[in-house]
């Protein structure tokens, strides 16, 4: 098979002059070759193969283009790359790898192609097209990767207890494709994936959570989450997650599986937003219910404070997955612990004030919370499934009137501490404190308007009250 159409870039007509100026064969190989007949849209990774050295390829084609990029050279890899216009092209001379039990890095030896497709994680990932200038775009395909990608299937080169306990993170990624590309994990290679879950503890945090941002961000989460599961994997790196799993039973008193239920509010809030952070909030938005199950024969199963106990330990999950501790840990924490705020709303008749409070604690989240609550409408009952849909229009339609009136959502006191002292002719004192908060309680109940004036006479109200007297 011919794949010339996959090369009309002219970067690869580049490549393929530097090759023959080089008097060496090269390829372009992997994830490029396989989006380009899923129709994955352009890709802009360009992965290339020299038989001969990587390094020296990238410098030669460096030369001919226009504009003579920068070539990045990583020694120790013996690997290279450059950037043109939009795309990066990284450079790899074709490798023989070997592993031995005890140690994550392979021995590497210089190899033919052949040897280099066999290094490859899957048949899919291991396409590679011709770039010389005989048999430009011609396809190699060793291990009927085309067929593979035609019957939408994840499948080892060599024998997968092999592939995967020589480097595990193959594990992830292949869950990753699954999940991504909405294949089937052939079925001998995902009982290797049980067999090895354990030899996922050598490989890096960073490396595991690439991978597991990659499955949240498929368009059903839920496909790679329950493949984690189910393999042993997601245990290893997750454990939270997976001590939500199960139904527990006391006197014929049931709770749902927690487990279960986030999936589909992953799965649901998927649908709705891209952003990858309020995607891991639905995922980690029940994992305080862990440690505050309790049972008892009064109300059955509760949950207390399980949303104060999950935000924190959210700190804790991202701080071992070295995962940012910065403003996007916190807007995770956040949205837990809010989680479950507008869903009390949507029980009940909305009223302005409780909505008022709901704009006012959660501030510019506010938004993002409300899609994570209706994500997180996983009932069977149609009728209430759409009496919770129906309120929460009800609360969105009321943040924004609401938000019109009183601009609560970034408060600012209409009155400040420094206008209090001035009229009393106070130092700073608790007094101070308490007239600060009367004024806000005041805006937020809805008693009185979020203006200066206002609040100014309920601020002369309740300093007399306190026994103040005006200067
Ligand atoms: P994506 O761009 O979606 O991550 P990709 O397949 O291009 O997909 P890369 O991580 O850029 O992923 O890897 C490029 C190629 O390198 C792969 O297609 C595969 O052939 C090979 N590869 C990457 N990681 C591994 C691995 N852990 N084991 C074996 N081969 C790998």
């Amino acid at each position: 098979m011919n794949y010339k159409q996959a090369l009309q870039h002219p970067i690869f007509k580049t490549i393929s002059q530097a090759s023959k100026n080089l008097n060496l064969d090269s390829y372009v190989i992997g994830g490029f070759v396989r989006d380009f007949i899923l129709n994955r849209g352009d890709a802009k990774d360009i992965d290339i193969v020299a038989v001969g050295s990587g390094i020296d390829l990238a410098k030669a084609v460096a030369k001919l283009l226009p504009n003579q990029p920068k070539v990045q050279v990583f020694k120790t890899y013996g690997t290279a790359m450059l950037r043109y216009n939009d795309i990066e092209v990284e450079f790899v001379g074709a490798r023989k790898e070997s592993y031995n039990e005890d140690s994550r890095n392979p021995i590497v030896e210089n190899g033919t192609l052949e040897d280099d497709q066999n290094r490859r994680d899957f048949t899919i990932n291991a396409l590679a097209l011709s770039l010389s200038e005989t048999d430009f775009g011609y396809l190699l395909d060793p291990f009927n990767g085309i067929q593979d990608l035609d019957n939408k299937i994840i499948r080892t080169p060599l024998n997968p207890d092999i592939t995967y306990s020589d480097d595990p993170l193959r594990m992830m990624r292949a869950i990753r494709f699954a999940t991504q590309l909405d294949f089937v994990i052939e079925e001998e290679s995902l009982n290797a994936i049980s067999r090895n879950n354990e030899r996922i503890k050598i490989i890096t945090k960073e490396r595991i959570v690439v991978e597991l941002n990659k499955i949240l961000e498929s368009p059903i989460p839920s496909k790679g989450l329950l493949l984690l599961e189910k393999t042993g994997l997601l245990k290893h790196f997750l454990p939270e997650l997976t001590n939500l799993k199960g139904i527990d039973e006391v006197e014929g008193q049931t709770h749902k599986d927690n487990f279960y239920h986030t999936l589909e509010v992953v799965d649901n809030i998927a649908k709705n937003t891209d952003n990858l952070w309020l995607r891991w909030a639905a995922l980690l938005h029940d994992i305080g219910k862990a440690p505050t199950k309790r049972f008892s024969k009064k109300v059955g199963w509760t949950f207390h404070g399980h949303e104060f106990e999950g935000s924190k330990m959210v700190y804790h999950l991202f701080k071992r997955l070295k995962m940012p501790l910065n403003d996007k840990m916190k807007f995770v924490q956040k949205l837990v612990f809010m989680s479950s705020r507008p869903i009390v709303l949507a029980q009940d008749i909305v009223t302005d004030s409780a909505v008022r409070r709901l704009v006012f604690d959660a501030g510019d989240y506010v938004d993002d919370l409300m899609t994570l609550c209706e994500a997180d409408i996983t009932t069977k009952n149609p009728k209430r499934f759409e009496k919770y849909h129906n309120n929460f229009k009800i609360v969105r339609d009321k943040i924004i009137e609401v938000e019109e009136k009183d601009h609560v959502r970034n408060f600012q006191p209409p009155v400040s501490g420094e206008e209090i002292m001035k009229t009393f002719n106070l130092k700073p004192s608790k007094e101070i404190g308490i007239i600060k908060e009367a004024i806000k309680e005041a805006i937020l109940d809805g008693i009185i308007p979020n203006e200066h004036e206002a609040a100014y006479n309920l601020m002369l109200k309740k300093g007399e009250a306190l026994g103040l007297t005006k200067s």
